[in-house]
């Protein structure tokens, strides 16, 4: 299908995507796909006031009706799925079934939300004074701010979204200025969901295209209660103490170093496949990469060995091509990022596998490269660094507790995983001595999580939690309400008071 053609079948109006100030590429190739005007400051404020005016309305819409509204949301990303998940890989790079994967997430989380929007429970509780009764009630919080990064362009924003909407919440969002047709499409997809509900506030969803300096602003307005973002610790630093400063919530979603424990009972044949998945899957470019591969060393050479051989059979390229598993980087900064840390780490000791670029005749403007194996003989600083690109870092352990240090012994807290057969070494990686991070899997790799748990990280990961199990309740404001249907007044603690 043309771009053309792919950009009308999802509600994309041709004359909003020429004549811009921000040029957007595909990074298959280089080649400009579209050029968008940019919001400035007061489109930002309009956006914001639209966004607050729905509030008012939305909050009082009864929660099922407001799931409503995601039913069918869900309904417009199942029959625009294909196109959907293309336009990702076309504007992301990651291959058309990961591209796909990440729609059908979307639609995953709509369903979530919608069983959700009847399930906003509060607890009932025993009251000490007598003819009373105390319960939680839990109301829409406000305007929800969502940034997003390039990596997950759509699935983080259907986290957030489907559940603000549900719990009362409209969202302005912010996505990265690598993948904005990405999150116009999912605005022009909302927008016919809209029109299938009939009767739903204007303002529920507001996309603001824009550089870094608008999206600092959107962290100061204080009618955003929440801002959940998603992107580098870097980003996390700068925005969360000014958010605090004015006492907003924030869900934060930062970078990862994700490692894995190779012990001697694992199944090999299982944890290379799943090496190779969470450590070249997406090109590197998951926060949930594994980055870390830590194996007992009487296993050592056996695994680097079958790793290898694993690696030479992928193929990198073109993601829309069906045999690719690897498609580039998303530019050259990732790709000058990627090359500058394996001179780093080789001058530490590092012995470098691959890591050079590939394709560079066919895609002069793209970038595309060999996924790296680096053996290290320590976890060095940089090993330490998130490096946004397929590197895999390996190193050797002797016990299960070096293992858990080494593995620990990093800034960010993201996801974990251990092979091993062994039930004492699993559980014990489970257990609050083990893995220090917000996801730990045993006999899968660390990436590629599902909607059903809550998703986030420890440390410089930023703490917050999304999508399933209890998140929604970053969403929501609890209000604890104590009844007195009594001819009395006690008072708490027994406090005699003037009598
Ligand atoms: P990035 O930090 O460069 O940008 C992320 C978003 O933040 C973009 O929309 C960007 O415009 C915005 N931004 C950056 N600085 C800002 C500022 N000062 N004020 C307001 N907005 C600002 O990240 P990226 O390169 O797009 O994505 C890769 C990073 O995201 C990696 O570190 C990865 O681990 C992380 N990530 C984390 C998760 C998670 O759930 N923990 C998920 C996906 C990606």
């Amino acid at each position: 299908m043309s771009n053309k053609k792919l950009f009308a079948s999802l509600g994309l109006d041709a004359k909003d995507l020429r004549g811009g100030d921000l040029t957007v590429c595909s990074p298959i190739n280089g080649a400009p796909i579209a050029s968008l005007r940019v919001d400035t400051a007061r489109d930002l404020k309009r956006k914001i006031d639209r966004a607050q005016q729905a509030f008012l309305v939305w909050r009082t819409v009864p929660a099922p009706r407001r799931g409503e509204l995601i039913r069918l949301l869900g309904n417009e990303l199942r029959r625009n799925k294909k196109a959907l998940g293309h336009l990702v890989s076309l504007e992301n790079g990651k291959i058309l079934a990961e591209g796909m994967g990440e729609v059908q997430e979307m639609i995953d989380i709509c369903d979530f939300a919608v069983g959700l929007s009847r399930q906003l429970y509060g607890l009932t509780i025993a009251s000490e004074r007598p003819g009373h009764r105390m319960m939680e009630s839990w109301h829409p919080l406000g305007v929800v701010g969502v940034v997003s990064a390039f990596n997950f362009p759509v699935a983080v924003w259907s986290w957030n979204f489907t559940l603000a909407i549900v719990c009362g919440d409209p969202v302005v969002w912010k996505p990265s200025t690598k993948t904005p047709l990405t999150a116009l499409a999912c605005q022009a997809l909302f927008k016919r969901a809209l029109k299938r509900f009939g009767d739903a506030p204007d303002g529920l969803s507001e996309v603001v295209i824009a550089s870094r300096k608008i999206g600092d602003r959107m962290m100061d307005d204080p009618r955003l209660k929440l801002i959940s973002a998603t992107g580098s610790t870097a980003m996390g630093s700068k925005i969360a103490p000014r958010i605090a400063g004015r006492f907003g919530r924030t869900i934060l979603e930062l970078g990862g170093n994700n490692g894995m424990i190779v012990t001697p009972t694992a199944d090999l044949d299982l944890a290379i496949r799943a090496i190779l998945f969470a450590a070249v899957g997406t090109a590197g470019q998951r926060c949930t990469t594994l980055r870390r591969l830590i194996v007992q060393r009487d296993i050592y050479d056996e695994v680097v060995e079958r790793l290898k051989k694993a690696y030479a059979s992928i193929t990198v390229g073109d993601p829309l091509a069906p045999k690719t598993l690897v498609g580039p980087l998303i530019d050259k900064g990732a790709y000058d990022t990627m090359q500058n840390m394996l001179k780093a780490v080789a001058k530490e000791g590092g012995t470098v596998s691959g890591g050079g670029r590939l394709l560079a005749r066919r895609y002069p403007k793209a970038y595309y490269v060999e996924p790296a194996i680096v053996e290290m003989p320590k976890q060095t600083d940089n090993v330490g660094e998130e490096t946004f690109a397929p590197i895999l870092y390996v190193m050797k352990y002797r016990t299960l507790d070096q293992a858990i240090r080494i593995h620990n012994d990093v800034p960010q807290g993201l996801s974990s995983s251990i092979f091993t057969n062994d039930l004492r070494e699993a559980e014990t990686f489970v257990s609050a001595a083990g893995s220090d991070c917000g996801i730990v899997n045993v006999n899968i790799g660390p990436s590629g999580a599902e909607i059903g748990g809550a998703f986030g990280g420890e440390k410089e990961t930023g703490g917050g939690r999304e999508s399933g199990s209890d998140s929604w309740r970053a969403y929501m404001r609890r209000a604890t309400n104590t009844i007195n249907y009594s001819r009395e007044l006690p008072l708490a603690q027994g406090i005699k008071f003037g009598e």
